[in-house]
């Protein structure tokens, strides 16, 4: 055999499903008769329950991913896209970051490319939305904080003062309560270094079209959230929505309206495109349908998992995973055992997980957690928060470097600079060539 196993995405479930079939078949791939390709448009995978820490700059960014070319020395990386599937001439359309796209034959494929921001038609919200689901995007949003300190301080005009200190966060699951509670936290503590900013002149508000917040740590945890986060003055909007934000004039269902610099978008999550353009089995929620032994329902050669598959919940029957990474990491490790059974002509096994709950950080020092029942809140959640996270971020390297970026945050006081100059590295160039000009 020489069998070419390409991962569509080298997230939580593409680099842990190669990271295992490395193991597993490693006289395989050293023989020739198996070789591994990943493709994704970034050289790294991307652990992202740390990217409220890194945008409340308790993490140093690149301390939060893991390089996929260093942790997979046998497994070939393509940076680009995978814009079609074509699984019944086992081919893949890629788009490389450079040139022409060009086909990529596979003898078995793993579909495994997440999740993007579930978005709206809400007049404005591509002007001013931004989402929360990648380094780019945790890493812009504490500069864009830290930058409206700086305008807000700097103005006298007290309109624009007022709209640079408000923030909304639209969704209040996982990645909105934790990138709102970590953004609040690191803004509030910032304010000392301000003559004309205190702590309650900064406005937040959260809004959640339901009746509740963070529903992953279960009805009593989540209430306790919301109290803790209205305790701190923000603004929570339940049962609520938002109509429009153009021009930064937000609209509210409740009929509130007011002008905010920044919109985050954390609204839910829907399966990367690329399941569209494919030939392979979509469920009614428009993920990959999978089977609960993670191959992709009425296909050979074909498996899918995570946050683009539906997979069905075997300890929950007509229920499907939820798309997080409890079960992603998971699913990984099924998925690539499976691939490695299909290989040699073996029994394939059904991946089975009770979801065991769920730990949230909720700024420096807090946190709620109900994990196997156990319900925590404040330090000891926010302890558990770290050290699980600890234990499951990829590789010894990130996991000390991680600890040093935590242990220098005992002693030393937060960072509070913002570097959006970053995001325009050229503009002062174009300036200097426009003054020779002139
Ligand atoms: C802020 C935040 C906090 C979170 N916190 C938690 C938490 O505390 N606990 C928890 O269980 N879950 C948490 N999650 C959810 C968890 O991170 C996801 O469920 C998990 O990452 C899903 O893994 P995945 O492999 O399916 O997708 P991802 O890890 O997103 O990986 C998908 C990969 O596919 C690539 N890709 C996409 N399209 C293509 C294409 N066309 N071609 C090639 N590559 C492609 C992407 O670049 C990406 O690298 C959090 C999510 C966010 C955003």
């Amino acid at each position: 055999m020489n069998k070419h196993i390409l991962i569509v995405g080298g997230g939580y479930v593409g680099l842990y499903t190669a990271l295992r079939l490395q193991r597993k078949l490693h006289r395989e791939l050293r023989g020739g008769e198996a070789r591994i390709t990943i493709i994704d448009p970034q050289s790294y995978m991307t652990y992202q329950p740390f990217l409220p820490e890194a945008a409340a700059g308790n993490l140093s960014p690149r301390h939060m991913v893991a390089p996929l070319r260093r942790i997979l020395p046998k497994v070939r990386i393509l940076n680009g896209t995978v814009t079609k599937v074509d699984h019944a001439e086992r081919v893949v359309t890629f788009q490389p970051a450079e040139g022409e796209p060009r086909q990529v034959a596979y003898d078995v494929i793993v579909m495994a490319a997440g999740s993007i921001s579930r978005t709206l038609p809400i007049p404005g919200l591509t002007d001013i939305g931004i989402g929360f689901k990648t380094v780019g995007e945790a890493i812009a949003l504490r500069n864009r904080v830290l930058h409206l300190l700086d305008v807000a301080e700097s103005t006298e005009d007290p309109e624009v003062r007022r709209r640079a200190l408000t923030f909304v966060v639209v969704g209040a699951g996982f990645a909105g309560v934790e990138a709102l509670a970590e953004l609040e936290d690191m803004a509030k503590d910032s304010t000392r270094y301000y003559r004309n900013i205190g702590p309650a002149d900064l406005r937040w508000v959260l809004v959640e079209a339901t009746n509740r917040v963070l529903p992953e740590v279960g009805p009593e945890m989540g209430k306790w959230t919301l109290e803790q986060l209205r305790e701190r003055g923000i603004e929570v909007k339940l049962d609520t929505r938002l109509e429009s934000c153009e021009g930064g004039h937000v609209v509210l269902s409740d009929g509130t309206e007011f002008d905010a610099e920044t919109l985050v978008w954390t609204a839910g999550v829907k399966p990367s495109p690329v399941v569209n353009d494919s030939d392979l089995p979509l469920d009614e929620r428009g993920r990959i349908k999978a089977t609960a032994a993670l191959t992709v329902a009425g296909t050979r050669d074909a498996f899918a998992a995570g946050d683009a598959a539906g997979v069905p919940d075997v300890t929950n029957p007509g229920q499907y995973c939820a798309p997080n990474a409890q079960h992603a990491v998971r699913q990984a490790k099924v998925l690539a055992d499976n691939i490695v059974r299909h290989l040699r002509g073996e029994q394939l096994v059904d991946y089975r997980h009770k979801y065991v709950g769920s730990v949230a950080g909720l700024g420096l020092h807090q946190g709620v957690a109900n994990v196997y029942g156990v319900k925590l809140r404040g330090f000891p959640a926010w302890f558990m928060h770290r050290t699980y996270h600890l234990s499951r971020v990829p590789t010894l390297n990130r996991k000390v470097r991680v600890v040093v970026d935590w242990t220098l945050a005992l002693f030393f006081k937060r960072e509070t600079i913002s570097l959006g100059e970053m995001e325009h590295p050229r503009d002062g160039f174009r300036a200097a060539v426009a003054t020779t000009r002139r």
